[in-house]
């Protein structure tokens, strides 16, 4: 029996369907991926609520499940079931929801998405073909999904958060291809595993699992380090290329992909001079600030919409003409909405004058944002934004060290000029990612309080380690380039 899941996954990729089957304990599932299932579960537990009256099918007992679901479609009348199970043709499947009015039924498959992806139709599909082979008389099938113009009103009032789009005409070419994957994908289990290179599929529609189990053996550069490689990169590996360094320059032609591919070869950085001027310019004090955000894809906070980025945490280096370095943070862990003492908490740190370094265009993004929530604090806001100067095309423009594989991320740059700054030393939180996970982990209610002093720790190393990197970032620049 094929799960919906495995024919997905051989959708994806054919090693991977075997894999999971025959190997799963090759699997590493990372955090991001575990908060993905983690929302996803979210988003399901809200559209239940909107369907009043379903009935759930022995969610975690498979047989007691398909025995409900069949007794209840056996049944006359209308209803609603969540997590339908129905079994046909060698495929199992687990319905989000199944309503049958008037003998018509419909499928719903609620996505935490905020729009139906391509990914959606072999999905819908084969439920469809499952159901209709079972007997199901279905009239429309749907991908519930997010409608981010939502905005919350509190007390639980979700009525609007999720949108149906009617996907039954769409998925029609995909229906008929099911019986093909399951010949297909039954064969692979069967088999030996296919022998499949890695590529964008591996993270395309999903991060396939399976990486790091794939990725050994692979050359230390491989043509995919190549920056916004695409086309290039598919190129290359279709004229057999996997290692940087035996690429023909020829086969090069962006100014960028040149440049990885010179220090690459040569092992030594490639720095243009200029940028250290420009950043030795300007005038003292300094500020090198850091947001945290968070996304929720079910709100909880009055007023905010579905994946806002909602600031909870800043870090801010103060750096004085002497080189003395003063470091200030904000971090709410309440779980009351952050993003108004967030804002004036910034405002009282920065002060009127002096530039504010940032990383990346994100800083400036969230500040006008909170310009927009918060209209009395727009004037102190808009001066703060006036003063922004943003390292990170400084840093693009005048250095790449081989070390940095293609990538010019804060991370990625700091261990080839400042190693002792090593955020694999830090705690559980390391990246943005895990800060977002670790502090919705934190203002949870059943969070414990030792746990969540054990985040909040790491969550300040993590985001003071990032403006420490920027400050290392501009000496250099001023040093070196
Ligand atoms: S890492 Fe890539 S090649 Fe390996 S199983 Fe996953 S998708 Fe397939």
């Amino acid at each position: 029996m094929l799960s919906k899941s495995r024919i997905l996954n051989g959708l994806q990729c054919p090693k991977r369907l075997y894999l999971q089957v025959h190997r799963p304990d090759l699997a590493e599932v990372d955090a991001a991926t575990e908060h993905r299932f983690q929302v996803g579960h979210e988003v399901g537990d809200v559209a239940r609520t909107l369907q009043p009256g379903g009935k759930l099918m022995a969610d975690d007992d498979l047989n007691a499940a398909l025995a409900a679901t069949e007794r209840e479609l056996a049944m006359p009348g209308d209803k609603v079931l969540f997590e339908a199970a129905v079994a046909h043709g060698g495929v199992l499947i687990r319905a989000d929801i199944l309503s049958r009015r008037a003998g018509d039924a419909e499928l719903r498959e609620v996505k935490s998405s905020t729009s139906v992806k391509d990914y959606h139709q072999p999905d819908v599909a084969v439920q469809v073909w499952t159901l209709r082979g079972a007997g199901v008389r279905l009239s429309r099938s749907f991908v519930t999904h997010i409608d981010n113009a939502f905005v919350y009103q509190g007390e639980g009032q979700y009525g609007g958060l999720l949108r149906d789009t009617d996907v039954s005409v769409a998925v029609g070419p995909d229906v008929g291809k099911v019986p093909g994957w399951v010949e297909q994908f039954s064969r692979v289990l069967d088999g030996a595993m296919p022998a499949v290179e890695m590529g964008a599929h591996c993270t395309d529609p999903f991060e396939c699992p399976f990486q790091g189990h794939c990725s050994a053996g692979r050359p230390a550069f491989p043509v995919e380090i190549l920056p916004r490689g695409g086309k290039t990169v598919v190129a290359l590996r279709e004229a057999g290329h996997r290692d940087l360094r035996e690429v023909p320059e020829g086969m090069l032609k962006s100014a960028n992909h040149l440049r990885v591919w010179r220090a690459t070869i040569s092992g030594q950085a490639d720095i243009v001079r200029g940028a250290g001027a420009e950043v030795a310019a300007l005038p003292y004090p300094r500020y090198y600030v850091d947001f945290e955000t968070a996304q929720m894809a079910v709100p909880i906070w009055a007023g905010t919409r579905p994946y806002e980025q909602l600031p909870f945490q800043w870090s801010c280096h103060l750096e004085k003409s002497d080189g003395s370095l003063e470091q200030r943070g904000f971090l709410d862990l309440s779980g009351r909405p952050p993003m108004r003492t967030f804002a004036e908490s910034l405002i009282g740190c920065l002060g009127t004058s002096g530039p504010v370094f940032s990383y990346s265009s994100f800083e400036r993004t969230i500040l006008a944002q909170s310009v927009v929530r918060f209209p009395d604090l727009a004037e102190s806001i808009g001066r703060i934004m006036n003063r922004i100067v943003d390292l990170r095309p400084l840093a693009e423009r005048s250095y790449y060290h081989p070390q940095m594989m293609g990538s010019w991320s804060i991370k990625s740059v700091i261990p080839t000029i400042a190693p002792e700054l090593d955020y694999a030393a830090l705690g559980e939180v390391q990246e943005g990612g895990q800060a977002q996970v670790a502090y919705l982990e934190a203002i949870h209610p059943n969070t414990l309080p030792e746990r969540r002093q054990s985040i909040e720790r790491d969550l300040t190393a993590y985001c003071a380690r990032d403006t420490l990197a920027m400050v290392r970032l501009a000496r250099f620049l001023m040093e070196q380039c």
